[in-house]
């Protein structure tokens, strides 16, 4: 299997470039912020549950998405790998990953860190809210993810660095040149 785990701070474009690396890799797309809009949509009890902390900027509980994960992860066993987008986004996240993986008898190949500064995420975030009315897309939820972003994510960093398997992507450019990018590093680590 190649699982790859695509990191970084949002508005960076992980959901953008996470679909073309499935339609490159053949991979399937594991977003768990759009598995926690799609049950939003749904007005289930789980979706009424996350709707407010999501809108308020906050992340969902690990126990919430890790469970979203593993059935996910479990279901789709037989694909060729997985992309992670948005998942793990704490170190206890990460942590569980391995399990969830090592269950299946996998592992992650590598984490792609898309990074960019903050300055230029805030202004695409703003971009995309004009464009897409993402209900989290406002100058103050923005604001509450950046800072979810450096307490509790930008430690997952670190975790993945520890294992040698940490590849940082410079996320400023074109689609198709932060794609290449990508995929320079991927050929690598699926050699
Ligand atoms: P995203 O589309 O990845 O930016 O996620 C949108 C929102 O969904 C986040 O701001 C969180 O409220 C929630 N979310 C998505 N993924 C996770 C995760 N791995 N852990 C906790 N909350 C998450």
């Amino acid at each position: 299997m190649l699982n790859i785990v695509l990191f970084g701070p949002p508005g960076v474009g992980k959901g953008t470039q996470a679909k073309k690396l499935v339609e490159r890799y053949g991979l399937k797309h594991l977003s768990t912020g759009d598995m926690l809009r799609a049950e939003k949509a749904s007005g289930s009890d789980l979706g009424n549950k996350v709707a407010e902390i999501m809108n308020a900027g906050k992340l969902v509980s690990d126990e919430i998405v890790n469970a979203i994960v593993e059935s996910q992860v479990r279901a789709n066993r037989d694909e060729k790998g997985f992309i992670f987008d948005g998942y793990p986004r704490t170190s206890a996240q990460a942590a569980k990953l391995d399990e969830i993986l090592a269950g299946i008898d996998a592992g992650i190949a590598a984490t792609l860190f898309l990074d960019a500064p903050k300055e230029e995420l805030v202004s695409r975030l703003l971009k995309r809210a004009q464009e897409q009315g993402r209900a989290d897309d406002n100058e103050e939820t923005i604001e509450k993810r950046v800072v979810e972003y450096n307490e509790k994510t930008l430690p997952v960093a670190e975790v993945y660095r520890a294992q040698d398997k940490l590849r940082t992507v410079e996320g400023l450019g074109e689609i198709d040149e932060v794609f290449e990018r990508l995929v320079a590093v991927v050929e690598i680590v699926n050699a």
